[in-house]
């Protein structure tokens, strides 16, 4: 076999191997015990939803930057957010910030049919392209302000959003069927917290998951423009 063959067998085995000691340490030992979730996150190459020379570290205990000053989140999250939404595999899901599409990939195997809105172009059609090439079909991608949602596709079953708000966005809450659950970080600008919103008849009921620390959502039911240039304050955001 070719040397470089060889070599990039190589560095699948050591991503996946690595791959599964995330699960063990970062999701499982910290509480995560949804079985569909951890099962979904030993299989989802995360690597691959990064440039090429962040691969080696994919598997790492902290967000990661992907360009256009965003970031993919942290395992440990991306595995609470989606332990919290409680999909049994038949959900409409809409989310809100498609980022490296990674979550997006985690949330297509989970549930029954996701949207995702993602406010920059070019990460977008990364994501888009990445997810087609890794043979994902059950989802649709939208370019523009989610923090207003989707109101042609409502009513969904979960929404989650991957950057912060400063209030529950109205236009969400509208969008929420019956029994949904929202998770989405809410707070100040530096530091929020992670969110789930059950909506029951009338009744919104909240519980706060942790603190958390978000690229914010701007938008009109998210944050005025002008605070994305603090995002160039810190790599992570
Ligand atoms: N889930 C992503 C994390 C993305 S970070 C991942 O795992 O890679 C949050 C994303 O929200 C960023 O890509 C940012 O560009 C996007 N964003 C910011 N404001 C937005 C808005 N109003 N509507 C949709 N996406 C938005």
């Amino acid at each position: 076999m070719h040397n470089t063959n060889l070599q990039r067998l190589a560095e699948e085995a050591t991503l996946t191997e690595q791959r599964a000691k995330m699960v063990e340490r970062q999701l499982k030992q910290r509480g995560i015990k949804d079985e569909r979730v951890l099962d979904v996150m030993l299989r989802v190459p995360r690597h691959r939803f990064l440039p090429r020379e962040l691969w080696s570290l994919a598997y790492c205990d902290h967000p990661l930057p992907i360009g256009e000053g965003q970031t993919i989140s942290q395992p440990y999250i991306v595995g609470l957010m989606s332990e919290a939404l409680r999909l049994t595999g038949n959900e409409k899901i809409l989310e809100i910030g498609t980022g490296s599409g990674y979550q997006t990939a985690i949330l297509s195997e989970l549930g029954g049919q996701v949207f995702t809105i993602e406010g920059v172009s070019s990460l977008a059609q990364n994501a888009k392209r990445r997810l087609v090439e890794l043979g994902y079909r059950n989802i649709k991608f939208y370019i523009g302000d989610g923090t207003i949602g989707r109101s042609e596709e409502a009513p969904f079953d979960r929404i989650i959003a991957t950057g912060s708000v400063p209030l529950l966005p109205p236009s969400l809450c509208r969008q929420m069927a019956e029994k949904g659950i929202m998770v989405i970080p809410v707070g100040e600008r530096a530091l929020q917290k992670l969110l789930r919103v059950s909506f029951v008849g009338k009744s919104v009921i909240q519980q706060v998951l942790c603190q958390c620390s978000f690229v914010p959502l701007v938008g009109k039911e998210g944050w005025p423009k002008d605070t994305q240039d603090r995002l160039l304050d810190s790599p992570w955001g």
